[in-house]
């Protein structure tokens, strides 16, 4: 770069203003190079509110201390916390072929990892509203309702138009866009993907047991169940099953939702209330082939979806975020454009591989757990106790989930 165009703020544009996009656009204005910056952030949807009055919101996340640690980077971590987070301290995995009290069961606790919480149950909205006040501080907007519709490559950058038709040619152009991303579609980068035969159902339960700061996993041959505390005493299920249970559950009367969901966690909590909204997401794994092309990247869902049976998805992509605002900080520093290959390949690279690691351990869980021959049944369950007994490996294990590794 020459002294003129140092001089110059480079432009960046966002598109998605979900809690990747929103987490990136925040660390970037925070970071001590923002003065170097201009950042846009442009979104189809409407602006997500959050509202301390009002119920918990149906969308929940498992927040992991990794991703703690970059909110708090971003400068909303305690906020967040001291509004409406539940942490969590121990975590029971068991197989529907076993019993939450038999040796096969995976017990993860807190203070085994030198930690106080394994992870903060959180609502994304209130990641969003904290992530968005925070860059309203900075005096940085984000334009909602202004859907993306157009992206083409113009030399070694991409031209992209909005609905209210003004061309942008950014420097760098991020998508952020989700897992239907229309950015990287635009852009011809090829998608890898498949579908899993299961949708997510989720709603809050009241338990008729205290839920002890626990997150609950059963695997069920159809598919895990997981009861995850919520800060108010009740827990927010995720039920990935059959695509047929998934839609009797969101028809089903509250006594025969709560006496389903009771059924497929065993009891754990005892009997269980529905009290919220419902829903249902259709389930599938895939991954973007490049993250990088001159003048443009891919982060979180717009990159990667996963299974969301290990609670990682969004926290990959704050992981992404993170990553990615070090090496545009690096290129900088090195008097690099951020937008040519070298400083996204960086990225490239140090993201891709983790994630695809992520992706495939998923993957085969959900495929490992799926299987209904007894002798994998017996499998399960030796894999299951030799593993609570293998030190080092759960130890790794554990410190990957956590976000830890970084
Ligand atoms: C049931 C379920 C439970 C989950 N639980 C967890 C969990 O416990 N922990 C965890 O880490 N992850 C979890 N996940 C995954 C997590 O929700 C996602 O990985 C995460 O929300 C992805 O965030 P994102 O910002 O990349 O994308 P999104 O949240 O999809 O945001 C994309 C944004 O882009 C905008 N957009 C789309 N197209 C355009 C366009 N053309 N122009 C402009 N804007 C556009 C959209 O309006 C949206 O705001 C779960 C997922 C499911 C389905």
């Amino acid at each position: 770069m020459n002294d003129q165009q140092m001089k110059e703020p480079f432009d960046i544009v966002i598109v998605g203003a979900g809690m990747v996009g929103l987490t990136l656009a925040t660390l970037l204005v925070e970071s001590e190079f923002a003065e170097s910056l201009r950042v846009t952030v442009v979104d189809s949807g409407n602006e997500p509110r959050f509202d301390i009055s009002a119920d918990v919101d149906l969308r929940v996340s498992a927040i992991s201390p990794g991703s703690a640690e970059i909110l708090s980077r971003a400068g909303v971590w305690q906020e967040i916390r001291s509004m409406r987070a539940c942490p969590f301290v121990a975590m029971r995995v068991w197989d529907a072929d076993g019993s939450v009290d038999g040796p096969e069961t995976l017990c993860f606790d807190a203070a085994d990892f030198a930690l106080a919480e394994l992870g903060n149950i959180v609502e994304n909205t209130l990641v969003q509203d904290r992530l968005l006040r925070r860059l309203a501080g900075h005096g940085q907007r984000v334009q909602f309702g202004a859907k993306i519709h157009s992206v083409r490559g113009a030399g070694d950058r991409f031209l992209m138009t909005a609905a209210d038709a003004t061309p942008i040619r950014p420097e760098l152009l991020i998508a952020a866009d989700g897992s239907n991303s229309f950015v990287r579609t635009a852009a011809g980068i090829p998608l890898h993907a498949w579908r899993y035969a299961q949708s997510a159902f989720v709603t809050h339960l009241r338990p008729e047991q205290q839920h002890s700061d626990t997150a609950w996993q059963r695997f069920l041959r159809s598919g895990p169940i997981a009861l995850l505390p919520l800060a108010d005493g009740r827990v927010s299920v995720v039920w990935s099953t059959s695509d047929e249970l998934a839609r009797q559950a969101l028809a089903a009367s509250d006594e025969e939702l709560g006496r389903m969901l009771a059924q497929a966690s065993d009891f754990v909590l005892g009997k269980l209330s529905p009290c919220g909204p419902r829903g249902s997401f259709a389930l599938r794994a895939q991954y973007a082939a490049k993250y990088a092309l001159p003048g443009l990247v891919l982060v979180g869902d717009a990159a990667h979806s996963v299974h969301p049976l290990a609670g990682q998805g969004a926290n990959l992509g704050l992981a992404d975020a993170a990553v990615l605002t070090d090496a545009i900080g690096d290129a900088l520093a090195r008097g690099e454009y951020p937008g040519d290959l070298p400083c996204l390949r960086r990225y490239e690279r140090a993201r891709k591989g983790a994630n695809q690691l992520m992706l495939r351990f998923i993957d085969s869980i959900s495929g490992l757990f799926a299987n209904e021959s007894a002798t994998v049944s017996r499998l399960r369950g030796g894999g299951m106790r030799l593993f609570n007994h293998s030190g080092p490996v759960r130890r790794q294990v554990a410190r990957v989930a956590l976000g830890l590794r970084r």
